[in-house]
């Protein structure tokens, strides 16, 4: 006979659902709270003390993040310039000082000055939220800003582009007739 397959399906015992079995678990513990997504800001901030901790750590002898000062960062910042996409132009070029020059030319690219001071900025803070003193941040140095600076001048004469700060309203203007138009007076003949 065939048909004697024995039914199995007593097996439904679907009654007891455990409905009331709140035993007070420990809520399972969040590594990191990270349910807020970081902002742009944050995230950007972190990634760039990821890089320099990576850079010092890639130092022969590495160099534990108590050891570093102004030094290491003045050297990871020109370590950066590698990796830049702004030309700057070379005192020599003929492109020198033009912000839009018609032809490629093989001087180097460099990282933008503005990429470096925003850089500057993020890990200066970064620095300090991960415990460092701000007495001895070494990001907040005086020769760190001292290079900026040089960067930004330099970058300004070589691309042609003033990096003008926006215009606060300043109330006691030093310049009062601006009359020291000198740039296109070169070979022009007054009539
Ligand atoms: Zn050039």
């Amino acid at each position: 006979m065939l048909g004697d397959t024995p039914s199995c399906e007593a097996s439904s015992s679907r009654s007891a659902t455990a409905d009331q079995q709140q035993q007070l678990q420990p809520p399972p513990q969040p590594t990191q709270p990270s349910v807020v997504p970081l902002s742009r800001y944050e995230s950007q901030k972190r990634r760039d003390w990821n890089t320099f901790g990576q850079y010092l750590k890639n130092q022969t002898p590495p160099v534990p993040l108590s050891h570093c000062n102004y030094n290491h960062v003045l050297e990871f910042l020109r370590y950066l310039d590698q990796f830049g996409k702004t030309r700057v132009h070379s005192h020599g070029c003929v492109f020198f000082g033009q912000p839009d020059p018609p032809a490629p030319c093989p001087c180097p690219l460099k990282q933008a000055w503005g990429s470096l001071d925003a850089l500057i900025g993020r890990l200066r803070a970064a620095y300090e939220e991960s415990g460092g003193s701000p007495e001895v941040n070494p990001f907040g140095n005086g020769a760190i800003r001292m290079y900026l600076r040089e960067v930004k001048d330099c970058q300004a004469k070589a691309r042609g582009i003033p990096y003008k700060k926006k215009k606060k309203k300043k109330r006691n203007q030093i310049i009062k007739g601006n009359d020291n138009n000198d740039t296109n007076a070169a070979l022009t003949q007054m009539a």
